[in-house]
């Protein structure tokens, strides 16, 4: 198949919505003017059921629908299109819009660059001890967009709000200092994306000599989900999965982690041919996904996602929740809600799919795993716990909220017992004033 990239410039082109209603394709424009989007030919051939686009998953998931905006943000920028409002005026209008809509969550900018040398290192995050997130330069952009993703400032060509890098050098050295550091993690936008030939040049560096305690390379790619031909026919397929196999033979798993939202992403013969040919080049594969209303909020889905994956050789790994930016609300589950279909979705597969874990919330102090909801000292909790965590000390010691039906993230979370904060909180607090790596990582006090 031939790779058409489809966006708010071209998507008039596409036949399948050439034939929609004038009045949906300008909503899908007012939209997209904040929320950009992205999409191609594969996604739009294969993928979406055009006979029920208004609900079906892969369209509302790479295309803009009128509801992913607040009512008053849209009617703003409708009422100034229509009043024909100057075009840099407009763009100040969407760029202020885009700024409440919160686009970089979890102060990830500012806490988690790591500084070597007295300079900080510019598209690095270290936040938890053993992996190190890597977001290469060339790989800020994706096959598709998601329209619930929270990378969506990189795309959107916002300045100052882009996290990304180039001085490969840099980034080596300083991961040859920090030796316990065991997983280098590759993402984006989607790493992916990049050429073979460059992509080769990040990874070719950590099979050299100083690297050795660098065992597990990971890529964040939803590439198998969206664009199958990335490991199948594109030009330099081959090289791919050559630099695949060089990765096992230098004595290091490469592990490709895949972003799969709905099991109609798993069906079609083009991405269950590249499943085959990826993992027989040596790579592991793991899946995750944020469990997002109006795509993947039944239970009947995520266990049939989990079982397809495994039938397949896939390990289901995390189900997030939806960060909080962009179309949050659209996409919104609440935590409660997201536990009851995560545990549904467990009972109903066997061991070899209870490798997911979830649903997590990867907030500033680290990754929350929702444990369950409970009953104790005669109130009604929620039972959380740190899968991964800033400080290492708080991993795997259960804290307790106040219930609420209605919260879906950390913040909206109140300690239970009438206890006044949760355990990490002054800690968390005294770091994020502090902001110094130093103060990440204590395994004591
Ligand atoms: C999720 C995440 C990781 C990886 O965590 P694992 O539990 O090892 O998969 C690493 N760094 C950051 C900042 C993360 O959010
Ligand atoms: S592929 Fe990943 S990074 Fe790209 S838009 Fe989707 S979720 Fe975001």
């Amino acid at each position: 198949m031939e790779y058409k990239a489809y966006t708010a410039r071209n998507f008039r082109s596409i036949p399948q919505i050439m034939v929609l209603p004038e009045a949906i394709k300008k909503e899908m424009e007012i939209i997209a003017r904040v929320l950009p989007f992205k999409s191609n030919s594969y996604v739009v051939e294969k993928l979406i059921n055009w006979d029920n686009y208004l609900d079906d998953p892969i369209f509302k998931l790479t295309f803009p629908v009128r509801e992913m905006l607040p009512a008053n943000h849209f009617s703003q920028i409708e009422n100034s299109v229509n009043a024909s409002m100057p075009e840099a005026e407009l763009q100040q209008l969407c760029n202020g819009i885009k700024m409440e809509l919160n686009p970089h969550p979890a102060g990830q900018l500012e806490m988690n660059m790591p500084v070597f040398d007295g300079k900080k290192l510019e598209g690095v995050q270290h936040k938890y001890k053993e992996t190190v997130l890597f977001f290469p330069s060339q790989g800020q952009t994706c096959h598709a967009y998601c329209t619930f993703c929270f990378r969506w400032p990189q795309f959107s060509g916002m300045e100052g709000m882009k996290i990304s890098a180039s001085h490969s050098d840099e980034f080596g050295n300083y991961l040859k200092q920090q030796k316990e550091v065991t997983n280098v993690l590759f993402t984006g936008g989607d790493p992916l994306v990049m050429k073979t030939s460059v992509l080769a040049r990040y990874i070719e560096k950590l099979l050299e000599p100083g690297f050795e305690h660098i065992h597990t390379i990971r890529i964040g790619s939803k590439a198998l989900a969206y664009w199958p031909y990335r490991f199948l026919t594109d030009n330099d397929s081959e090289e791919l999965i050559s630099l695949f196999r060089k990765v096992a033979s230098a004595g290091k798993q490469l592990t490709l982690m895949a972003h799969f939202n709905h099991p109609v992403e798993l069906s079609t013969k083009a991405v269950k041919h590249a499943i085959r040919v990826v993992r027989a080049s040596g790579v592991e594969i793991r899946t995750q996904s944020p469990i997002l209303k109006n795509i993947n909020d039944s239970a009947k889905i995520w266990a049939k996602m989990w079982r397809t994956q495994v039938s397949l050789g896939c390990s289901p790994y995390y189900m997030f929740m939806a960060r909080d930016t962009g179309a949050k609300q659209y996409f919104d589950v609440s935590l409660d809600r997201a536990y009851e279909i995560f545990r549904e979705a467990y009972s109903k597969v066997s061991g070899v799919a209870r490798t997911a874990r979830g649903p997590v919330m990867s907030a500033a102090p680290g990754k929350v795993h929702i444990v369950g909801v409970s009953e104790a000292a005669g109130q009604r909790v929620f039972v959380l716990q740190f899968i991964q965590a800033r400080k290492i000390d708080w991993v795997k010691r259960p804290f307790f909220a106040k219930y609420d039906p209605d919260a879906s993230w950390l913040s909206d979370l109140e300690p239970a017992f009438g206890d006044e904060k949760f355990f990490w909180q002054d800690e968390f607090e005294a770091m994020s004033h502090l902001n110094l790596k130093n103060a990440i990582f204590q395994e004591e006090e």
